[in-house]
C-alpha cells in the first residue's frame, strides 16, 4: 500500500504497519474504557527486612485484564497511557486503590505505589494525593511514591517542588529502576530521595563478573553515605540476598521471595508473616 503525501513524495506503509496503528488505536480506545469499566487490577507484591527479613511493605503493581487479549503487562500499556495522557486518570486509580487496600492492613505495613513522570508534572497530582490520604484514611506515613529514574532525565525545579511537598505531608519518595537512567548522580543532587532502588539488572548480575559486582557495591556505600535507604529489586537466588545483606542494603524485594499477587493473596500473605 503507498499513499503520496501532497509533495510528489510517496511514503510507503507496509501492511504490518497499518496492521500495528489499528491496534494501537483500538488499544487506546480499550484503556480507555478500562479505566472506567474495572478492568484493571492491582497485584502486590512484599518488600523485607534485609537484615532481620521481616515483611515491611508491598509494592502495588497494575495489571490489564483485557477481554480479548488476556492480562496485559505494564510495560505493554504504560507507555501508551503516558502518550495519551490517560495516565493521569489511571494513576488516579491506581493510587486511590492502593491506599484503600493498605489501609485494611496492619499498621506496621507499608505500601509503595508506581507513578509516572507525567503525573508528577501534572497540577492537580498533589491535591490527589491529599484527598486520597483523607478519603481512604491511610497514614501518610505508610506511603510511598516510586518514580523512574528515566523519566527524571531533567529533574524541573516545579517537579523538585512537588517532591518536597509530597515529603511535607509525610509520604516518603523513592527513585526506582536505579542506575538505569543517564543522570544518576545529578538526581541525587537535586532532591533528597528517601530511598533508591537499585534496579535489578545490577542485582541479577551479582553471581557475574566482578566489574558489576564493584557496582553494585559501590551504590550501596554512596547510598549509605548520604543517608538513603536502599531497596534491592529483582532478588532472585540466595547468593544475591546474601550479597546485598552482607554489603549493607536495607531491603530485598524478588522473585526469591514472591511474585506480585491478589489483593486477596497479599492479606492472607500478612496473616502467614505476622
Ligand atoms: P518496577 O516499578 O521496577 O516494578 C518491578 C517489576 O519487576 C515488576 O514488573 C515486578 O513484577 C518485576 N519483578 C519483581 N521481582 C522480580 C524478580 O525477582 N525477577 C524479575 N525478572 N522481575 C521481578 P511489572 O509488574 O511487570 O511492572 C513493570 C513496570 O511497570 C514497573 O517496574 C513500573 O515501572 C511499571 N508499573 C507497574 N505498575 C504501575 C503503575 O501503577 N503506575 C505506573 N506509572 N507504572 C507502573
Ligand atoms: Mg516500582
Ligand atoms: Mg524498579
Ligand atoms: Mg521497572
Amino acid at each position: 500500500a503507498a499513499k503520496a503525501d501532497g509533495k510528489g513524495k510517496v511514503k510507503v506503509f507496509y501492511p504490518a504497519m497499518l496492521e500495528e496503528r489499528r491496534t494501537r488505536r483500538i488499544l487506546e480506545m480499550d484503556l480507555r474504557h478500562a479505566v472506567q469499566d474495572g478492568c484493571l487490577e492491582l497485584n502486590f507484591q512484599p518488600l523485607f527486612d534485609a537484615q532481620t527479613a521481616r515483611l515491611k511493605s508491598f509494592e502495588a503493581l497494575v495489571r490489564w485484564h483485557h477481554p480479548m487479549q488476556g492480562t496485559i503487562a505494564p510495560d505493554q500499556f504504560i507507555p501508551l497511557a503516558e502518550e495519551t495522557g490517560l495516565i493521569v486518570a489511571l494513576g488516579d486509580w491506581v493510587l486511590r486503590e492502593a491506599c484503600a487496600e493498605a489501609a485494611q492492613w496492619p499498621a506496621d505495613i507499608g505500601i509503595a505505589v508506581n507513578v509516572s513522570a507525567l503525573q508528577v508534572g501534572h497540577g492537580e497530582m498533589l491535591p490527589v494525593l491529599v484527598n486520597t490520604l483523607a478519603a481512604t484514611g491511610l497514614d501518610p506515613s505508610r506511603l510511598e511514591l516510586e518514580i523512574t529514574e528515566s523519566s527524571l532525565l531533567a529533574l524541573k525545579p516545579e517537579t523538585v517542588g512537588f517532591l518536597r511537598s509530597v515529603q511535607e505531608l509525610g509520604v516518603r519518595v523513592s527513585i526506582d529502576d536505579f542506575g538505569t537512567g543517564y543522570s544518576s548522580m545529578s538526581s541525587l543532587q537535586n532532591f533528597r530521595f528517601d530511598k533508591i532502588k537499585i534496579d535489578r539488572s545490577f542485582v541479577q548480575a551479582i553471581n557475574g563478573d566482578a566489574k558489576s559486582v564493584a557496582i553494585i557495591k559501590s551504590i550501596l556505600e554512596l547510598s549509605s553515605k548520604i543517608g538513603v535507604t536502599t531497596t534491592a529489586e529483582g532478588v532472585e537466588t540466595s547468593a544475591q540476598l546474601d550479597y546485598i545483606t552482607a554489603n549493607g542494603c536495607t531491603e530485598a524485594q524478588g522473585f526469591l521471595f514472591a511474585k506480585p499477587m491478589s489483593k486477596e493473596a497479599a492479606r492472607e500473605f500478612i496473616r502467614q508473616n505476622a
